[in-house]
């Protein structure tokens, strides 16, 4: 029986034991930490958010890095087949809002114990508490010659609590692979305004993020945002950062929030005259709490430059334009990514061209298979980058059967 030697018991390694497994093979997995699946665990707020049920097209649409490289892997094994996947594993599954899948319970224990269960029914045998940290330790140690298929899922640099210590990339550095650079995604963003703190807490529901770097605008997107001690965070912050970080690296970039995203710049004119009419014995410091949550009147009011004990009827229409402008464009300096211990991602690693995409085999190492968050690719949140490590676990195994299939003579009308 052909032996499949798997490296990293994340998301990507479980998966890829189960499928070599359940394929016929048999299958040792390392695992450094003293349990699987550690990251898993914590995913999803605690609930694992394991795939979005979309179309292959509408999963590549959501990947930000190197989608035409994921384009077999997700149709080849697709989120309905996650779907399927799982609920053959025994575990009952659920669609929630802007679908997204989750286990039926809400923990994220169940999806692990899900694939341990049936690794344990297939006689995967799994070794814990033990790091390999090169390739002749991994070798010597997991007993394998050059013949041998192993698949490294050793996961990115984000979390490093969960294990994530960057072990891939130096294999694949240690097998002569290139690396790319690499940079925390899906993370909260630093910024320069002392402004900025005093919002700390104050979420917003509808309101739409730019960011630029001149004329270019890098991101735009309508969302939820969440002011913080350090800057910025919420889905939409943590989605910009997968699309500015590389720029963010080099400089810091303007960046700024339409707090009315569904009124033109008339229409708010409109509403603000009618608004000050309402208020029109009050300052202008007291006219605001039906437009914006209290937190934010002190912050824009003094950024609009306005007396805030004016009467609002001696607010001038210029300055009441000049305020509307601000309301549709409230500006920051976006400063720095927040640190890989607060990022759900890691961008980049080892360089997808030298990875087989219908495999996930090494193009200059046969029968080293990469797959999971140590390749260059990534993607937003709902789900997408758990459904990359089990399409590229699925590819890498079906890989492995294919070359099996070949060496042994037998075709598929056998
Ligand atoms: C807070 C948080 C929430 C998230 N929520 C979601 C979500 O809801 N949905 C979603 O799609 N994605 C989510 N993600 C992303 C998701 O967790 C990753 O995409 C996924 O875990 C990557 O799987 P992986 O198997 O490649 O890596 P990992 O899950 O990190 O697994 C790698 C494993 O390899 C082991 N390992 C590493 N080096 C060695 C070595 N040398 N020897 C032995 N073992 C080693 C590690 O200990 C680790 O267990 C979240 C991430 C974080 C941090």
């Amino acid at each position: 029986m052909t032996r499949v030697v798997i490296l990293g018991g994340g998301a990507a390694g479980m998966a890829a034991a189960v499928f070599a497994s359940e394929a016929g093979l048999s299958v040792d997995l390392y695992e450094q930490n003293e349990k699987l699946g550690k990251k898993l665990f914590i995913t999803g707020k605690g609930r694992c958010n394991f795939t979005n049920v979309c179309t292959p097209e509408e999963f590549l649409e959501n990947t930000v890095s190197n989608r035409k490289f994921l384009y077999s892997a997700i149709n080849g094994f697709t989120p309905s087949d996650t779907m399927n996947f799982f609920r053959g594993l025994g575990l009952a599954v659920k669609e929630e809002r802007g679908r997204r899948a989750f286990p039926e319970s809400d923990h994220s224990s169940d999806v692990i114990r899900a694939l341990e269960r049936r690794m344990k029914k297939n006689g995967v045998k799994v070794h814990l508490n033990t790091k390999l940290s090169g390739w002749e330790e991994l070798k010597s140690k997991a007993d394998i010659d050059d013949n041998t298929p192993v698949i490294l899922a050793c996961g990115g640099l984000s979390y490093p609590s969960t294990g994530a210590t960057g072990s891939g990339y130096a294999f694949a550095r240690e097998l002569g692979l290139g690396v790319t650079d690499m940079r925390p995604a899906l993370v909260p963003l630093e910024t320069a305004e002392a402004y900025i703190p005093k919002l700390q807490g104050l979420s917003l529901k509808n309101c739409t993020l730019t960011v630029k770097k001149g004329k270019k605008t890098l991101y735009t997107a309508f969302g939820e945002m969440l002011f913080t001690h350090f800057g910025i965070s919420g889905p939409l912050a943590l989605s910009a950062s997968s699309y500015i970080g590389r720029e963010l690296e080099k400089e810091p970039l303007p960046a700024e929030v339409d707090l009315k995203p569904a009124l033109t710049g008339e229409m708010l004119d409109a509403r603000l005259v009618r608004e000050f009419e309402m208020n029109i014995n009050r300052r202008f410091k007291n006219s605001l709490s039906a437009l914006f949550p209290a937190k934010l009147v002190p912050v824009i009011v003094e950024l609009s430059g306005i007396d805030p004990e004016k009467n609002v009827n001696a607010v001038s229409r210029k300055e009441r334009e000049s305020f509307g402008s601000l309301i549709k464009a409230f500006p920051f300096t976006l400063t720095a990514l927040r640190p890989y211990t607060e990022a759900v991602i890691t961008q980049g690693g080892i360089k997808v061209k030298e990875i087989n995409p219908k495999t996930f085999e090494a193009k200059n190492r046969p029968n080293v298979y990469f797959i999971g968050e140590e390749l260059d690719v990534d993607a937003l949140t709902g789900g997408y980058n758990l459904q990359i490590a089990w399409s590229t676990a699925y590819a890498a195994v079906q890989g492995i059967l294919e070359k099996e299939k070949k060496q042994h003579g037998i075709s598929d009308s056998d």
